[in-house]
């Protein structure tokens, strides 16, 4: 699943290719992963200029000349290819837009989960999808006190919390392990037994992390891959995701696996011991 390295590096390949081109052209295969009347959505977007192209989190910003946004989410297994018209079509490509210069950006998907929905500027951040989300961890709302005091009012485990996305936005499975290994904090540790000095360790690790995995182009494990074939290089940076058995790099212990919420979550037994084991 693409998480906010991924979906940054395929922001920065597209942001290029896409600005001050004209859709001339928008065909909908599979209309679901379009949340509006299909026939209003072309008539909206057919002669629009793509003016840039911006994230938030998970989601990609089309944003055209007379501000309307085509606001994109991956999910999934979601990709955009820039493809001459000429080339031979996927058949798990769902929606394509036809430029002006004769070239097409297809939304290719093979679980079909991704999701597109047409606002503009104005109404951007009253989308049900966006309205109830986090900061990012970049953001100056995103302070070691705001985390602290959000950790304050849940017994859910961190893991849990961290992924969620109500409170920062953009740590996903793999991110949050090496942001708890990191930290030192163990996955199941209920968020309302956290310090503000924890708090803040969280938060200065999912800088450091997901700055790292976007100047790598983030991270490619089984299927995803971005747009026009960039793999992420970050695979090679990870400490603890994916790691059942290996020794810590930090004490040697072998990582250890377990659930947390249903998810696959890997960790340092030693170096990331739960609060009062000690
Ligand atoms: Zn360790």
């Amino acid at each position: 699943m693409p998480e906010l390295p991924e979906v940054e590096t395929v922001r920065q390949t597209l942001r290029p290719i896409l600005q001050g081109r004209t859709i001339t052209a928008i065909d909908i295969h599979w209309p679901k992963i379009v949340h509006m009347d299909q026939v209003l959505f072309c008539h909206l977007l057919i002669g629009a200029r793509f003016h840039d192209v911006e994230r938030f989190g998970k989601y990609l910003f089309f944003v055209f000349d007379d501000e309307q946004i085509l606001v994109s989410h991956l999910r999934m297994e979601g990709k955009f290819y820039y493809q001459a018209e000429a080339e031979p079509m996927d058949k798990h490509v769902h929606v394509v837009f036809t430029l002006d210069n004769g070239m097409q950006l297809r939304y290719h998907d093979v679980r079909k989960f991704g999701t597109m929905e047409l606002t503009n500027r104005h109404s951007l951040w009253q989308l049900p999808s966006l309205r109830k989300l986090g900061y990012e961890p970049f953001q100056e709302q995103a302070t070691a006190t705001y985390l602290f005091e959000k950790f304050q009012r849940t017994q859910r485990p961190i893991k849990s919390v961290l992924l969620d996305q109500h409170v920062l936005v953009g740590l996903g499975n793999i991110y949050v392990d090496e942001v708890l290994f990191r930290a030192k904090i163990h996955p199941l540790t209920p968020a309302k037994k956290l310090t503000k000095s924890q708090a803040e360790k969280i938060l200065d690790a999912s800088v450091a992390v997901l700055e790292k995995a976007i100047a790598l182009g983030g991270t490619t494990i089984r299927t995803y891959q971005s747009t026009l074939g960039v793999d992420g290089r970050f695979q090679n940076e990870l400490q603890v995701h994916t790691k059942l058995g290996e020794p810590c790099p930090v004490c040697g212990t072998p990582i250890e696996k377990m659930k947390v919420g249903g998810r696959g979550t890997y960790y340092c037994p030693v170096c990331q011991q739960e609060k009062g084991d000690k």
